[in-house]
């Protein structure tokens, strides 16, 4: 029997351009020291990295494709929309990346408010050093900043004690809406993929309905095998998949060693059913 060598795209990974741990070009030094064949650069809200990973991607013989991962205010919840073979220098995409990032600024100030009434003091400055790129500032850096403090032992149980929704520490923030992210994602010419779907706290009748208007706002593809789901929920939406037409992506969400993140590269297979969505995109 030949041996076909099958593809290892992973499309779903952060750098210090966000809240990664590993600037651009080490994060694809260490996707293709793993096997990677195609990586995905997905910072939050941002995509001046991609730069410095496509140069490094060159030099380790793997492709690299432009992505960017926005957060998306959908009623109550946060849910995150990547955007795949972007152009990163589309001026809608820009504009309104920009304009998320200035809100940034001042949702870290009003974090840090929060902590100080908890009695936990320097949080910003503490936050922003840990911040590779100030105006990406997030609850990661916060997170990290506290375990450094001592306040808690891992950054999974500063969210779980702090900083998820309704926690002391969080704050309530609007970010782009579902239509905006979709359609900057599709003027650049990338396809919309719905990420990490697991993560969402709604019931399969609100996940019904996010995902019929992810598909109306444009949005063509929803993440089946991530470093967030595991083997049942991979299943599950590999149904949510089937049932709605939707292409199939594969993403670690490595944010970088230790902090109990999946590596890069290390998923399983997608079901070979369903239609990956590099098909979609100029590999
Ligand atoms: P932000 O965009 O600043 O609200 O930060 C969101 C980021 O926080 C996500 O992309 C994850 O990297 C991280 N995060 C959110 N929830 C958790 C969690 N429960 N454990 C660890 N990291 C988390
Ligand atoms: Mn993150
Ligand atoms: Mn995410
Ligand atoms: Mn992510």
């Amino acid at each position: 029997m030949p041996l076909i060598a099958s593809p290892n795209f992973d499309l779903h990974a952060h750098s210090t351009v966000s809240d990664g741990l590993l600037a651009p070009a080490a994060l694809v030094g260490r996707a293709a020291e793993r096997g990677v064949t195609a990586l995905a650069l997905t910072d939050h809200d941002e995509v001046s990295g991609i730069a410095a990973a496509r140069a490094a991607a060159v030099q380790a013989g793997i492709a690299l494709i432009a992505g960017v991962e926005i957060s998306v205010s959908w009623g109550e919840i946060t849910v995150h929309v990547v955007g795949l073979g972007i152009d990163p220098d589309a001026p809608s995409l820009r504009a309104g990346l920009e304009g998320m990032r200035r809100k940034r600024t001042s949702r870290a100030a009003r974090i840090a408010e929060s902590l100080e009434r908890i009695g936990i003091r320097g949080s910003l400055e503490g936050a922003y050093r840990h911040a590779g790129n100030p105006e990406l500032v997030g609850r990661t850096h916060f997170a990290r900043f506290l375990v450094e403090a001592g306040v808690s032992s891992d950054v999974k149980s500063v969210f779980r004690h702090y900083l998820a929704a309704g926690k002391l520490g969080y704050v309530p923030h609007e970010w782009a809406t579902l239509g905006d992210a979709c359609a900057w994602i599709r003027a650049a010419g990338g396809v919309a993929v719905l990420a990490h779907p697991a993560r969402y706290k709604v019931s399969r009748r609100e996940m019904q309905t996010l995902v019929e208007a992810f598909k109306a706002a444009g949005g063509e593809a929803i993440e089946v095998v991530s470093g967030n789901h595991d083997a049942a929920q991979a299943a599950a939406f590999a149904r949510v998949a089937r049932a709605h037409g939707l292409a199939a992506s594969r993403g670690s969400d490595f944010h970088g060693p230790g902090e109990g993140y999946a590596e890069l590269g290390r998923l399983a297979p997608l079901p070979s059913d369903l239609e990956p969505v590099w098909e979609r995109l100029a590999v």
